[in-house]
């Protein structure tokens, strides 16, 4: 009898797991068996006397894998990224967690995985992708039917890139799976009717034992999508009417209609937060807040002639500001380059000569990633001339480029770190002759001597203090 019970218990689960392949926009997760038995154990200790105190904030840290086609295009965006990062902090704050962003983004080029978080590829790669530690996000293009799942056996959880926009849930339900909630209508997934111990009854007489064993959260059945309030006249087998809150984030109402964990839900989360030790107990992160824009970004609106293989953005980050998130367009199109860097310079190496581009940035920290709309700068405007030098280069902490300016002149750009250094340019004809020499300055330097010369190939020597530390041919 057990044994019938146990293979018909299984090939339910399996028909479950079918049948949320099929949901429209919903979430294909049930937490696991061994996750279901913790939670029972905590309602049964717990569920009447718990009292709502927190005791202080849990920080978590997120790993974001961003998933894109077997050539690298089509990710999720960073900025949308930090956005909702922001946003689930404001919406987990009475839970007492806080989330920060792991500042180096696991990019996986996998076509398979990218078109289908629930296929065998997918298992596959967050298998081998998954960081100790921390909260495993995948973000993906689609899998069929769904906006997002926990995946209980890996521990992580995967989100449809267009549901995990601003002002969406998917991401704070699952999350919610991720730290042991069930559905408000556990054991009604994917049009299934949960047998007589499971079926909550509207009375709350089985509140703790059966559904999602709250008893702070009316009993549900609505396993696919709905739109609050909920108008309809199904009743429970007492022949009572459902009246399902559509205000649970773990619910299956639409996301306009979700605000809220019940208490119990959040005592259970901080329950299984506090199991996590090794993920709670990496202190405190970057919380200071960004509010003002970075400065001196360049290229400026409207320079031309950067060279395409070697164009340089450089900037000065906010005031209080860690990282830095850099965005690069076609003029007027999509997004090319996404990139979070603690420097604040990047080399852009291929692009299209003799095209137009725009650019912009903004800073952030790990544990404060909110866009306050005056972050970023304002889109730049730049394009780019022939490629016509090569350059020879450095360190991390000093860089520099020949460029072209609107008027063809030649000039050096010069970075670096160090703002007091003596820095002089000696350019070389063909023959190794000096014929020139002059200083620079950090930033953009016209070589007037080097314009005057006749058209052929000419080097140019960076000396600090008499050291050569940098050489460039230029062709003019
Ligand atoms: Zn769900």
């Amino acid at each position: 009898m057990k044994k019938i019970f146990l293979i018909v218990a299984f090939l339910s689960m399996f028909s479950v797991q079918l049948l949320a392949q099929t949901e429209g926009g919903g979430c294909s997760t049930r937490i696991s068996p061994s996750q279901e038995k913790w939670l029972k154990q905590w309602v049964k200790q717990h569920g009447s006397t718990y009292k709502n105190v927190k005791s202080g904030i849990l920080y978590m840290p997120i790993k974001a894998h961003v998933v894109g086609r077997d050539n690298g295009t089509g990710y999720y965006s960073l900025a949308t990224l930090l956005q909702v990062i922001c946003e689930l902090n404001t919406r987990y704050q009475p839970v007492g967690f806080y989330f920060y962003l792991d500042p180096v983004i696991d990019y996986v080029d996998n076509t398979l995985f990218y078109q289908d978080g629930s296929s065998q590829d997918a298992y596959n790669s967050m298998a081998a992708n998954n960081v100790a530690d921390e909260i495993n996000m995948y973000f993906v293009q689609a899998s069929p039917g769904l906006c997002g799942y926990y995946a209980p056996w890996l521990d992580c959880v995967c989100i449809i890139g267009g549901c995990g926009q601003p002002g969406g849930t998917t991401i704070t339900h699952e999350l919610g799976h991720f730290f042991s909630l069930p559905h408000t209508f556990n054991g009604w997934e994917g049009g299934n009717t949960p047998g007589p111990g499971q079926l909550e009854l509207v009375n709350g007489s089985n509140c703790s034992t059966a559904g999602d064993y709250f008893c702070d959260t009316p009993a549900d059945f609505l396993s696919y999508r709905w739109n609050c309030p909920y108008v309809g006249t199904q009743t429970d087998p007492t022949g009572t009417p459902y009246n399902p809150d559509p205000t649970f984030y773990m619910s299956y109402a639409s996301d306009i209609c979700t605000n809220r964990f019940s208490n119990l839900q959040i005592g259970a989360m901080q329950a299984n937060a506090n199991t996590r030790t090794t993920m709670i107990n990496q202190g405190t992160p970057n919380m200071n807040v960004v509010s003002q824009l970075p400065l001196n970004c360049h290229p400026a609106n409207f320079d031309f002639n950067l060279n395409p293989t070697n164009t340089v953005l450089h900037w000065t980050k906010p005031t209080n500001a860690m990282y830095s998130l850099v965005q690069v367009a076609a003029y007027g199109g999509a997004i090319i380059k996404e990139i979070i860097t603690a420097d604040t310079l990047l080399v852009l190496n291929n692009l299209n000569s003799s095209s137009p581009y725009q650019w912009r940035v903004r800073g952030f920290n790990v544990g404060y990633t909110c866009d306050n709309a005056t972050t970023f700068s304002n889109w730049n405007i730049f394009s780019t001339g022939e490629q016509s030098t090569s350059i020879n280069n450095l360190s991390s902490t000093r860089k520099v480029y020949s460029y072209k300016n609107a008027n063809t002149a030649i000039g050096i750009a010069y970075y670096s770190e160090v703002k007091a250094e003596q820095v002089s340019v000696r350019i070389l004809n063909i023959q190794g002759v000096t014929i020139l020499q002059q200083s620079i300055t950090i930033g953009l330097n016209i070589l007037e001597g080097l314009n005057a010369l006749p058209a052929g190939t000419y080097f140019a020597l960076v000396y600090e203090n008499g050291f050569n530390f940098a050489q460039i041919k230029i062709v003019k």
